[in-house]
């Protein structure tokens, strides 16, 4: 795959339509079309073939649409997409010079039309300055504004995992908060109104002392009421001590906790071990337990292809046990995870292995879905 795909041939005047939250400019076959936020930032678009997902971080994620199969797509640095920004300006400008009415969607645009690849450069540079990578979030939160309660993973060591790698933890202070929100504020700016829920990060958040994450929690809502207003989700690890209680899950679905997102990774025990997953499946059932008994909806997370063929039947068998002895509802959620990485196992074991998971999970009352950390970015 190009490092930049050449566009297709303009055939037909662009289009403008005018969405509550995003402006999007398409040609009447819908082969070409770009997507901006109310700052008039390119957020997504498709051209030539390929879907382009732009992220805040500068970084590009590039998808090969004209492929049956789906193939994992491909981050872009903002070197390699910097030409993109002059092909983008030059659409506007087209539509610009036949457009001459005046109106909302033509300011809008006009907005977009003073971006070019040095605006986004800075936005990469503010974004940086504001956050830590933020390198995964559950597929029902990709419209989740993130905050970063706390950086890195207190534990850090998962075999297969690297997320956080280069991220030392650190719990935010109220200071270091407010600067955090200052810098969350003007980096979105009226493009918070993409933003749907609050998902609390990084990796352990929820492990925060009780009294410090539900002040945490309220200075976030009272800063973005109308982004908590679609509550707040969070990764929940369930071996950092001291877990939360009963009581004290209850009060932070009162503060507005929606759903947690629970690794599991796998249910069988030696599978557990050589992924160096800390805690018990007798304990992730006991927090799950809590989680659901306290109102807390969960997103359970599943390793698909972990352990390769050595471990299939095992994981398989004892994974969902365990996800049966939870009694998860509706509401809830089982995510198959395909392993990627150093320990990506070869050939098609992802695939049977999902295929088998789907098929051993199809009467489930709770959705299944697919979560793959390398078709979304922030
Ligand atoms: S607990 Fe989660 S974030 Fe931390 S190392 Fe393990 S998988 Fe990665």
């Amino acid at each position: 795959m190009p490092a930049l795909p050449p566009p297709s041939p303009r055939t037909a005047p662009f289009e403008v339509h005018e969405g509550t939250h995003t402006l999007h400019l398409l040609t009447p076959d819908e082969e070409v079309q770009w997507s901006f936020d109310r700052r008039g930032r390119l957020i997504a678009g498709h051209d030539g073939g390929f879907h382009f997902l732009v992220g805040m971080d500068g970084r590009v994620l590039l998808r090969d649409r004209r492929e049956r199969t789906r193939p994992p797509p491909v981050r872009l640095t903002f070197e390699e997409v910097a030409p993109l920004y002059d092909r983008v300006a030059a659409d506007i400008a087209a539509v610009l010079a036949f457009s001459l009415e005046e109106n909302t969607a033509r300011a809008w645009l006009a907005l977009a039309a003073a971006r070019d690849a040095e605006t986004y450069r800075r936005d990469a540079a503010a974004f940086a300055e504001v956050y830590q990578p933020v390198s995964v979030l559950p597929p029902d939160c990709y419209r989740a504004l993130v905050v970063q309660l706390a950086e890195g993973c207190c534990y850090n060591r998962c075999a297969f995992c690297t997320l956080y790698q280069d991220v030392p933890y650190r719990v935010k202070t109220a200071a270091d908060l407010e600067a955090h929100l200052d810098g969350i504020a003007a980096l979105f700016g009226d493009a918070l109104a993409l933003r749907n829920k609050v998902f609390l990060g990084d990796a352990n958040a929820l492990a925060l002392d009780q009294a410090l994450l539900l002040d945490h929690i309220e200075h976030v809502r009272r800063r973005f009421p109308d982004v908590a207003a679609g509550g707040f989700h969070s990764f929940l690890d369930t071996f950092t001590r001291p877990l939360k209680t009963e009581a004290q899950l209850s009060a932070l679905r009162g503060a507005g906790l929606r759903r947690v997102y629970v690794g599991l990774e796998s249910g069988h025990r030696p599978l557990r071990a050589a992924l160096r997953k800390p805690g018990t499946v007798a304990g992730t059932r006991e927090v799950v337990a809590a989680c659901r008994r306290a109102g807390v909806g969960v997103g359970i997370i599943v390793l698909v292809g972990a352990g390769g063929a050595e471990f299939a039947a095992g994981h398989l068998r004892d994974t969902m046990e365990a996800i049966r002895a939870m009694d998860l509802g509706e509401t809830d959620l089982v995510y198959l995870s395909p392993l990627t990485g150093a320990m990506q196992p070869p050939g098609l074991e992802i695939a049977s292995q999902t295929a088998a998971f789907r098929a051993a999970l199809s009467e489930s009352p709770f959705k299944v879905a697919r979560y793959d950390l390398r078709r979304w970015i922030y």
